[in-house]
């Protein structure tokens, strides 16, 4: 694959290339992108939906849950005739049918600290869709480290938050952030989420990263969108580097 689009491409992405901050320039830039998604549930299948019509030329799918029919009201790259298959391989296919121009490798297998490190230090942006802090706090240290760039998001009832890090002087790190709200830790098997709310909060992450990508407009560095869905409001908070942060102070 080389990196100057082809005529099927061209027509594929014109809406996109369109766009003057985009142009052809972007959508290269995207096609040589290679971009990590850590969860393909709600936020999975929307984020990783969105970068593969978009173009995001590499991607990597990492989940090693299998889909179930109780995800089948959100996790919407799974039907029902992939229950008990493994999540990133679901999504792969889906997303494969909707665009065949783009490389997607699944792991299906969970990362141990190694591979994980090796992956983060491979890909240009990591986009974080799981659903737990210690992988959240993970994917943080080693994205720091490497000084890739995270997106990273959560859904939950009908509320969802958006952030990105990109680890330049002076910008907080996602550690900064959860520090703000100590160890909350709910899961949507316990509290329940409202569908589309994975899906708004998943898609703005992908627009995050895009934007990450090709330098389009602003990301999401040092504030933290903060989503209301129930009354469909969107807060934005200004989010400092903590001086005690022991990731990145
Ligand atoms: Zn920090």
């Amino acid at each position: 694959m080389t990196d100057i689009l082809s005529d099927q491409e061209m027509v594929r992405y014109c809406r996109q290339i369109l766009l003057p901050s985009c142009d052809i320039e972007g959508q290269e830039r995207l096609k040589q992108a290679k971009v990590l998604v850590i969860g393909l549930g709600g936020l999975g299948c929307a984020a990783a939906q969105y970068l593969g019509a978009a173009g995001a030329g590499h991607l990597t799918l990492v989940d090693f849950d299998q889909v179930e029919l109780s995800n089948l009201q959100r996790q919407v790259l799974h039907t029902s005739a992939n229950i008990g298959d493994n999540k990133a391989v679901s999504a792969k296919q889906t997303i494969a049918a909707i665009n065949p121009e783009i490389s997607i490798v699944a792991i299906e297998h969970k990362l141990g600290d190694a591979e994980l490190q090796r992956m983060i230090n491979s890909h240009d942006v990591v986009v974080d869709c799981c659903d737990n802090l210690v992988t959240r706090i993970s994917l943080n240290q080693w994205c720091f480290t490497f000084k890739t760039p995270l997106v990273s998001g959560a859904a939950i009832r009908m509320e969802g938050m958006v952030s990105c890090f990109d680890y330049s002087e002076n910008t907080p790190c996602y550690q900064c952030f959860s520090q703000l709200f100590g160890e909350q830790q709910l899961s949507c098997m316990e509290a329940g989420v409202l569908s589309p709310a994975v899906g708004i909060i998943g898609s703005i992450e992908a627009a995050e990263a895009i934007k990450l990508i090709t330098g389009i407009g602003k990301p999401l560095v040092g504030r933290v969108l903060l989503a209301d869905i129930s009354t469909m409001s969107f807060r934005e908070m200004k989010l400092n580097k903590s001086a005690k942060c022991p990731i990145c102070g």
